[in-house]
C-alpha cells in the first residue's frame, strides 16, 4: 500500500466550529496566546490557564467531524495512512482515523506541571487548580505551548521523509517546526494543499494547491486518490 501522510493543521477543525487563531488576527478565541499558550503564562496565571484549556475541552467534547475529517477515514480503504496532526482537539479519532500523531499534544489528556512523562486520560471538561499528579504536582493541559520544545517532531519527520503522497490540510504553516515537515518530504512526490487562502509557499516541488475548504477539498481529492489506486 502507498503510505500518505497528512499534516493537518486548525483549519480542518474550522468547519466542526473551532476557530483557527490566524484568521481572527492572531488571536484564539479572542485570548492572545501570550496570555494563554506559554510557559510563562503558565508561571503567571494558572487558573487563566486552565480556565482557557477547559473552554477549549468543552468545545472539542460537543464538536463532531466533519466531511474534510471522514473523508481521510474513508482514504484508508486503499492507502495506508498517518494523520500528523497540529491540533489538539480529538475530531480525527472521532471520525475513526486509525492512526494520528499529535505533535501539540491533546486536549483530552493533563500532564504533571514538572514531569511531562506523567500523562492523564481526561473524560471531564474541567481541569481544576489543585488536581495533581502522583508526585503531587499540579496538573496542566498535555499541550506543547509556544517556546516549548516538540518532542514528537523526530517520529513525524521520519515519517514524513517515507510518504509516497503528502497532504497539507488547513494549516497557515506559520508554525515551527511543525511547517517544516512540508520540507522533508521528497521532491518527487504529490504534493497536495487544501486551505482556502493563497499560502506563502515557494520552492516546494510536484505541490497542487486545492483551493477550497477542508469540507468540500478533502473529499473532492480523497475521491480523485481512490479512483486513481490500482
Ligand atoms: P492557523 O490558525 O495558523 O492557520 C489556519 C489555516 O487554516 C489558515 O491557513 C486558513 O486559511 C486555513 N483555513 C481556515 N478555514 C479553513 C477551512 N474551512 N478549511 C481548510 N483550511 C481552512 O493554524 P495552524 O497552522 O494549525 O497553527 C495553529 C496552532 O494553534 C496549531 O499548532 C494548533 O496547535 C493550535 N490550534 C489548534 C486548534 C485545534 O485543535 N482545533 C485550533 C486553533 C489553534
Amino acid at each position: 500500500m502507498k503510505k500518505v501522510v497528512v499534516l493537518t493543521g486548525a483549519g480542518i477543525s474550522a468547519e466542526s466550529g473551532l476557530k483557527t487563531f490566524r484568521d481572527s488576527g492572531g488571536l484564539w478565541e479572542k485570548y492572545d496566546i501570550n496570555d494563554v499558550a506559554t510557559p510563562e503564562a503558565w508561571d503567571r496565571n494558572q487558573e487563566l490557564v486552565l480556565e482557557f484549556y477547559n473552554a477549549r475541552r468543552k468545545q472539542a467534547i460537543e464538536a463532531l467531524p466533519n466531511p474534510g475529517h471522514l473523508a481521510l477515514v474513508e482514504l484508508e480503504e486503499k492507502y495506508n495512512v498517518t494523520i500528523i496532526t497540529q491540533n489538539i482537539d480529538n475530531l480525527h479519532e472521532k471520525a475513526g482515523s486509525s492512526n494520528v500523531i499529535h505533535i501539540h499534544g491533546e486536549i483530552m489528556k493533563a500532564q504533571s506541571s514538572i514531569n511531562p512523562e506523567f500523562v492523564y486520560p481526561l473524560d471531564d471538561w474541567k481541569l481544576n487548580i489543585g488536581q495533581k499528579c502522583e508526585a503531587g504536582y499540579q496538573l496542566r493541559p498535555n499541550v506543547v505551548w509556544f517556546g516549548e520544545p516538540v518532542p514528537m517532531m523526530i517520529q513525524a519527520s521520519e515519517i514524513t521523509t517515507k510518504a509516497d503522497i503528502l497532504i497539507v490540510i488547513g494549516t497557515s504553516l506559520n508554525v515551527y517546526p511543525a511547517a517544516g515537515l512540508i520540507d522533508v518530504a521528497k521532491a518527487e512526490i504529490p504534493k497536495y494543499l487544501i486551505d482556502p487562502q493563497e499560502l506563502n509557499i515557494i520552492g516546494i516541488n510536484n505541490l497542487t494547491h486545492i483551493k477550497k475548504k477542508a469540507s468540500k477539498g478533502v473529499p473532492q481529492l480523497a475521491d480523485i486518490l481512490l479512483r486513481e489506486y490500482n
